[in-house]
């Protein structure tokens, strides 16, 4: 899929969250809007759900948040108790229709629906053989290369091995819930490098991008979808069946999901992402700790980590030794007021837009900061634009002394795989030393998470993690772009149906 905006190098970036469900008899339309909403983080730009009610099936796709894409008479005319559901990530320019999804369309072999978070490598590739067999296209989005394949495989074998031999031809990061009439599927692939969960409700079953969507509808988190497991719920909602695709001896789980992206009250891969956030504000402490009067979170994707770092500070000092019980450690405070109605400053297509944006949505509180030295922490430096100013702020607000602690570290090369963080030129990280940074933002010091303290957080290996905007070596096969590791990348000549 091509997303437009401010994106020089015109890449696929897709951040998006999904979500299917199954129901005994409910229509699904309602759960899915509201599983929506608690995904509405994963993506701004569209919202849509597809259902099938037994005969046929109904879509409903429309730009904005999901609040403004649906209106009450769009939901009663989804009918049916199963469907899926898509919020999709912003950009600058129009909507292309083709683009939003949930992908919907009727073949000989029935009707398909498809929500995909990630972005294949080999799309091209597979859409050129598709199109040379007589598949026209309307898009130039890979979920529609994705739903091609599998209704040609439709065609002549059962659906599990039409899921087969699609992920056999696909190479990428994706996380699907599609519907092939009234069924519903959840599929991750070999890496598990988006996120993908299984959940149970009082009158069916649930896949979704991230289990805070099944809290929303009182369901239970029953696992994460297994890297490369398919997951078929029965159409009346009383159960599912589970297939192992793909077995695979590594992972490639995003841990940019876990410092930023994902929901703080999401599990996900087994981890309550509030957790490994405080964990990760640990472990900054213990790497890079600097004595100050207060600590303050850049609200809201610092506040887990800033807890996690006073914590961490209320035991042992900047050195690591033990604090004496009478000493108190650093003073945990907010000294930043959020506007919590402006959006992401990141969707702001210009420079000078995202600067102003910056101060539309963060203001100091001065009691915090005046006279005293301030540690502010936040969870990554994508292009400096937020250091530079928060600094800047907090300096003007009286501060004598502004030190900034990153948990994460720094990104130096964009993600290929469905998060937008900017091309590689906009990375201020991607050819400046950290020292450079902290002159460039202004601050007394600057330090980064090093990478085996996110493994460590994560209680992950780096070798099962994606690394791709941190080291700039990507689990996947991307063109001009390093590995790291060998890649078994599928190709035309992969096994067919005979092979299983
Ligand atoms: P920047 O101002 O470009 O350095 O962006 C850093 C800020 O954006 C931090 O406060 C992050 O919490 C947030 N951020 C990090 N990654 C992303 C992303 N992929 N999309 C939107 N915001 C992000």
């Amino acid at each position: 899929m091509q997303s437009g905006g401010d994106h020089a190098d015109d890449e696929p970036r897709e951040k998006c969250g999904v979500v299917g469900v199954s129901l005994a008899e409910r229509p699904a339309a309602r759960p899915l809007y509201y599983a929506l909403y608690a995904l509405q983080h994963r993506g701004q730009e569209s919202a849509g759900i597809v259902t099938h009610d037994g005969f046929q099936q109904h879509s409903h796709v429309a730009r904005g948040l999901v609040g403004d894409a649906f209106e009450a008479g769009d939901l009663e005319s989804l009918a049916g108790s199963t469907g899926i559901g898509h919020v999709r990530y912003p950009t600058a320019g129009s909507l292309d229709k083709s683009c939003a999804q949930p992908f919907s369309v009727s073949f000989k072999s029935g009707s398909l629906g498809l929500s995909h978070n990630g972005n294949l490598v080999n799309a091209d590739e597979v859409r050129a053989e598709l199109a040379a067999a007589g598949h026209a296209f309307t898009s130039d989005g890979d979920t529609e290369v994705i739903a091609h394949d599998l209704a040609r495989n439709l065609l002549e074998e059962d659906l599990v091995r039409a899921v087969k031999h699609t992920m056999q031809r696909i190479h990428g990061s994706y996380s699907l819930t599609i519907t092939h009439d009234d069924t519903v599927l959840g599929l991750r692939d070999p890496m598990g490098n988006r996120p993908l969960c299984l959940g149970e409700l009082e009158d069916g079953y649930v896949i979704a991008s991230e289990s805070a969507a099944i809290d929303t509808l009182d369901g239970d988190l029953i696992r994460d979808v297994r890297p490369g497991e398919l997951v078929v719920l029965e159409p009346d909602g009383s159960g599912y069946d589970s297939y192992q695709l793909v077995e695979n001896d590594a992972t490639a789980h995003c841990f940019f999901e876990h410092v930023y992206f994902a929901r703080p009250d999401s599990v996900i891969d087994d981890s309550l992402v509030y957790e490994v956030r405080r964990e990760l504000g640990r472990q900054l402490w213990a790497e890079s700790g600097v004595e100050t009067d207060v600590v303050m979170p850049v609200p809201d994707s610092g506040r887990a980590f800033a807890s996690g770092y006073a914590d961490a500070a209320a035991e042992t000092d900047a050195d690591g030794a033990p604090r004496p019980d009478d000493e108190a450690g650093i003073e945990f405070a907010e000294g930043l007021m959020k506007n919590r109605y402006v959006g992401r400053t990141f969707i702001m297509p210009t420079q000078d837009e995202r600067e102003r944006a910056v101060r539309l949505k963060l203001n100091p509180i001065r009691s915090t900061v005046e006279g005293k030295t301030v540690t502010i922490i936040d969870d990554s430096i994508v292009r400096g634009t937020t250091s530079t100013q928060l600094v800047e702020l907090v300096r003007e607000a009286g501060a004598e002394e502004v030190h900034l602690r990153i948990g994460a570290p720094p990104i130096v090369a964009p993600c290929y795989f469905g998060i937008d963080m900017a091309t590689r030129e906009e990375l201020i990280a991607a050819d400046a030393s950290t020292a450079e940074i902290r002159d460039t933002v202004g601050a007394d010091s600057l330090s980064y998470l090093s990478i085996d303290a996110v493994a460590a957080a994560l209680e992950s290996s780096r070798a099962d993690l994606c690394l791709g905007c941190v080291t700039g070596e990507y689990p996947f096969d991307v063109e001009g772009e390093e590995t790291d590791r060998s890649i078994d990348a599928p190709s035309p000549d992969a096994p067919t149906a005979a092979d299983d």
